[in-house]
Formats: C-alpha cells, sequence, structure tokens
C-alpha cells in the first residue's frame, strides 16, 4: 500500500488541513503546524490538539503518514551563534507541538552556511542541532529533506545527508525526506529507469533503507543540476513520468508518505488518483 497526498493549507486551523486532505483523495498529506513566515506562535491548546486529532481518526488517516513541514525561518546550520539559538529553540517548539499533535516526524530542511562557515562546519552544526533538540522532546522523528543545493543550502548530496547522520546520536529518531524535484535540481537524474536505479543505487550506498521515511514528489521546472528550486507538476516539467513510475513500482517505498508539492493545487486530486494507478 502507498499512502499519497500532498502539502494543505492548515488555514482556519489545523483541523481544516485533513479535511482538505480528505477531498483530494489523500491517504496522507503534510502541513504546517505554526505560521511558517513568523517566529512567534501562541502555544497549542487543547481544544486544537482534539479537534486536529479527531479529525484524522474521522477521515481515516494515519498519524505516522502525516508529515509536517517545518518554518523556512529555521537554519540549524546557522553560522552565528545567537541566530542558532534561536533557530534550535524554535525547532524544538516545533517538535514539541508534533508530540502534542500525536505525530511521528516533523520534516526540515537541513540549513545554510550563508557564506561564513565551510560547508562541513555547518553539517556538523546541524549533527548538534539534532542532538539538543532530540535531547529535548521525546517521540518525534527529525526528517532530514535533501535540497537543491540553492544559494548556500548544504544537504543536497548524499555525502552531506550521511554525514549529518553519522553524528547524530539518537539513531532512532532520524530520517531522510527524498524530494524528486531537489534530487533532479541538485545533479541526480531521474528521467529513465535507468537513471532511477543509478540515483537510488547512490543513495542507498550512503543511507540505509531504513533511515528514508518519505517522499515528496514533485517535478522540476528547471534543468538537471540547476541548483535552482522550482516545483512543477508531474509529468510537466524536466522529469517526466517515468521517475515517479518507478518509485511507485518499488516495493521497497510502500508505506512510505508521498506528498505532493506541485504548483497546481487544482490538480492535486487527478495527479494522487495517476500516482494511485501506477502500483501495481
Ligand atoms: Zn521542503
Ligand atoms: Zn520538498
Amino acid at each position: 500500500m502507498n499512502y499519497i497526498g500532498a502539502h494543505v493549507s492548515s488555514s482556519g486551523g489545523l483541523e481544516k488541513a485533513v479535511l482538505r486532505a480528505f477531498k483530494i483523495q489523500a491517504t496522507a498529506f503534510s502541513l504546517f503546524v505554526k505560521n511558517q513566515l513568523r517566529w512567534n506562535s501562541a502555544p497549542l491548546v487543547d481544544e486544537e490538539i482534539n479537534k486536529f486529532k479527531k479529525s484524522c481518526i474521522e477521515y481515516n488517516f494515519l498519524f505516522n503518514k502525516i508529515l509536517p513541514h517545518s518554518s523556512y525561518l529555521i537554519n540549524l546550520g546557522h553560522p552565528e551563534d545567537n541566530l542558532l539559538a534561536k533557530s534550535r529553540a524554535f525547532f524544538i517548539d516545533e517538535m514539541m507541538r508534533c508530540n502534542q499533535l500525536g505525530l511521528c516526524f516533523l520534516n526540515f530542511h537541513p540549513g545554510s552556511h550563508l557564506n561564513k562557515i565551510s560547508e562541513i562546519n555547518c553539517l556538523s552544526r546541524i549533527s548538534e542541532s539534532i542532538n539538543i533538540a532530540l535531547e529535548n522532546t521525546e517521540n518525534v522523528i527529525a526528517v532530514i529533506e535533501n535540497t537543491a543545493g540553492q544559494g548556500t543550502n548544504v544537504g543536497y548530496c548524499f555525502e552531506h545527508l550521511f554525514e549529518i547522520i553519522n553524528k547524530v546520536d539518537d539513531k532512532s529518531r532520524i530520517g531522510i525526506c527524498l524530494d524528486t524535484c531537489h534530487l533532479f535540481a541538485a545533479g541526480y537524474d531521474l528521467r529513465t529507469k535507468k537513471d532511477c536505479e543509478e540515483t537510488f543505487k547512490k543513495f542507498f550506498n550512503f543511507i540505509e533503507l531504513k533511515y528514508l521515511k518519505a517522499f515528496h514528489l514533485n517535478d522540476s521546472k528547471k534543468k538537471l543540476n540547476s541548483r535552482v528550486d522550482r516545483h512543477n507538476s508531474l509529468g510537466l516539467g524536466e522529469i517526466g513520468t517515468v521517475a515517479f513510475e518507478w518509485i511507485m513500482q518499488n516495493n521497497n517505498f510502500d508505506n512510505l508518505p508521498m506528498i505532493l508539492e506541485t504548483i497546481n493545487s487544482k490538480i492535486w486530486k487527478e495527479e494522487i488518483i495517476w500516482l494511485k494507478s501506477l502500483k501495481k
């Protein structure tokens, strides 16, 4: 069984996100658990938590098929100590919110060196940030998303993902989410079956299957190795359709939440129906 959905809006309340996911025939979904563009959000209250949990149960969503996405403000590899501390506190707050909501994961972009420190220094700051977050929270697995390598983002290659995980103490609460658009933009080809096989062979040379927790299924507006993060609807970008067929038909990825972050939310339902149809 595959669990497929999209990153739905939580405007009007977190439980609204659940209904939006249900309406597009999703069996998984992603959402922001707090305003992703503001540093301060009010704490979750019991009523909100209960409404969210009740909706998930009512619409048959499993809590381990929901992949909350962390705020874009967070940089767990920040070169400046005060802003690193701020990011760490914010991340811990998000991890706690996920736990309150009964969620199992928090998906996040690893961080950026901002040309002030080396990539390797940035990566070790990220591992340290994760260690601090895991020590100060319970249950929730921190899920690193691979990046397109845009700007000064780290995490665009499998070596980086390995390096981060390697220095995390509690390996039971760390994982990876692979974004297909980011893979492609970072230079990992996915256009043919052979490309997919080679890319995932490389991935599994660095990362064990048990760490792979989710996918973001997106086509790319930009060319291979562009290092530019521009999503497109499935099959309408540079990647094409083969990669999505290949991923859906690979039994290693059964049970992982697969989330669309494609640009046209009006066709999410169609995209989900198409993805489901690919499963043999
Ligand atoms: Zn993301
Ligand atoms: Zn993504």
